[in-house]
């Protein structure tokens, strides 16, 4: 197959071998049994990962326990890991064509919206580098005249680490520099599907001076290394990130080894559009909200709750603009949205849009443009009205470029709505109401509501999933509280003697 893209980015030729990282030693994929990953827009090979055993997995949790134990990375100071981590933005920065092109490859990701998340990725780790400098406990000397008591923040040992294909760079690096920065050691895991952001990331750590063993990566699948990972003994933490059903299953396991767990899960996002509000800027939002990475995103705008005085013209407009959306080949520097990620992910969403014709919604979707020529796995953008809210296609996860309308009359009606469903991930409101905003921000649950944007997010800013859309939080300061544990250190003195 030739180059595709004027912007330089083309296929290639050989699928591009990657190696796993354990101990400080890379393991490439000659020596293992390979996983061959196809690029799902030309059905291509593209990379070839080496498949994790068993005991490498065991290697790898070895090695980041002995790291952790002898203090190698927790024992310098929080100046020396904010460097390194900050040296870790700076590579992946001089690495950034490189990885845009195999993040593109891998998951069929327009490479625009690759470069976003190169930026996004740096972002948190340069973020992530200030707080090694800001992990501090409290103390407490208000508990008589010869007592104190001293707070101490403990890093909370190996993190092993469960990423999904979706945002491979961007989410590891949503836990990764956060675990580093406090001092813990990890074993990461990314998808069997898109593992070679991650891969290259092990080189990069290497190379910006992390000790070998902290930081450990194995590809493999999931019901195995995975798996293998969350009842490993010498695990102390599992921060997994993917759908519902396996957050539950880790979570049950993990339990058995009282292992803490942070899972970021599934979503089913509300966008609350108002009259009041600005209607060309939240329709452009709203498509966008759900086609982006075709509509493989946690926090996808998958319901258009909308108020009903507009619905019909509104829905047009959202209609209109998903009629200029560019599908194509992801490598295209043009193209707004690309195929989903595999086969199976295409039968899903193909099923969705089934299940909600059947159930009486009324389906458009846009006509295929010259993408039709590629054998990839194409979905087209689809838009249901006549959804009732406990159809199917309003309250399941399809995770595919598929937006479920449904109009309110009242704004409790609108809240009543988008809190119908199992999840609480994210959801977007449009109004120039200051009241409204305030009204829906406290109404909603949801770990983030986002007013007159959507998919904003800062590395500031904390990510969290209420109800089945997970546990614990991500990002910004509050992730220091989630790798690290207390430990309580009082004394008694006695009175000098003189
Ligand atoms: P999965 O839950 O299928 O997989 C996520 C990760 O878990 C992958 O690395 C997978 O490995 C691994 N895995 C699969 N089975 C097991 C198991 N039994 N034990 C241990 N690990 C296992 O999710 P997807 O990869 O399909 O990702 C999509 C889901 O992720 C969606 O539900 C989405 O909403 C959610 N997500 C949530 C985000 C958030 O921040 N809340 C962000 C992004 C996505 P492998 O792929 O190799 O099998």
């Amino acid at each position: 197959m030739s180059s595709t893209s004027p912007a330089g980015a083309r296929l290639p030729s050989q699928p591009t071998d990657f190696s796993n990282l354990i101990g400080g030693r890379f393991i490439p994929a000659a020596e293992r049994e390979v996983i061959t990953r196809e690029n799902p827009a030309h059905r291509v090979p593209v990379s070839r990962y080496p498949r994790a055993t068993a005991a490498d997995v065991d290697a790898a949790v070895r090695a980041a326990r002995r790291a952790a134990d002898a203090r190698v990375w927790s024992g310098l100071a929080g100046a020396e890991r904010a460097r390194i981590i900050g040296q870790v933005a700076r590579l992946i920065e001089a690495r950034r064509e490189e990885l845009k092109v195999i993040e593109c490859l891998e998951v069929g990701k327009p490479i625009g919206l690759v470069e976003r998340e190169i930026n996004g990725s740096v972002g948190l780790w340069d973020y992530a580098a200030t707080l090694a400098r800001h992990t501090y406990g409290d103390t407490y000397d208000q508990l008589g005249p010869q007592t104190m008591g001293l707070v101490f923040r403990e890093p909370i040992g190996v993190v092993g680490m469960i990423t999904p294909w979706n945002y491979p760079l961007l989410i590891a690096s949503q836990k990764l520099p956060f675990a580093l920065a406090v001092g813990c050691c990890a074993v990461l895991k990314p998808s069997e599907l898109t593992s070679g952001t991650a891969l290259r990331l092990g080189e990069i750590l290497m190379e910006a001076g992390v000790p070998a063993g902290v930081v450990n990566i194995v590809a493999g699948e999931g019901p195995d290394v995975g798996r293998a990972m969350t009842e490993h003994p010498a695990v102390d933490m599992i921060s997994f990130t993917g759908s519902t059903r396996v957050g539950k299953e880790i979570g049950r396991i993990a339990a058995d080894g009282l292992k803490k767990v942070s899972l970021e899960l599934g979503g089913k996002s509300a966008h609350i559009v108002c009259a009041d509000a600005d209607l060309a800027a939240a329709a452009e939002k709203v498509l966008l909200g759900v086609v982006r990475n075709a509509g493989q995103a946690c926090v996808s705008g998958s319901r258009l709750v909308v108020e009903r005085s507009i619905a019909t013209d509104f829905t047009e407009a959202v209609i209109e603009r998903a009629r200029a959306l560019r599908v194509g080949d992801p490598l295209l520097p043009e193209t707004e949205m690309g195929p989903l990620v595999s086969k199976a992910q295409q039968e899903r969403v193909a099923g969705y849009i089934a299940a909600g014709e059947k159930a009486g919604a009324k389906r458009w979707s846009r006509e295929a443009g010259p993408e039709r020529d590629l054998p990839g796995f194409f979905m087209q953008p689809t838009v249901f009205t006549d959804v009732t809210p406990s159809m199917v296609i309003a309250q399941e996860e399809i995770f595919g470029p598929v937006l479920s309308v449904i109009p309110f009359d009242t704004v409790e009606e609108a809240v009543a709505i988008a809190n119908s469903t199992v999840y609480g991930l994210s959801a977007g409101v449009w109004t120039r109401d200051l009241d409204k905003a305030f009204f829906f921000g406290r109404s909603l649950k949801a770990g983030t509501v986002e007013v007159n944007t959507f998919l904003a997010g800062a590395p500031e800013l904390p990510l969290t999933g209420h109800r089945h859309s997970g546990v614990g939080h991500e990002k910004g300061r509050f992730a220091v509280e989630e790798f690290t544990e207390l430990k309580t250190i009082q004394l008694q003195f006695a009175t000098p003697a003189m």
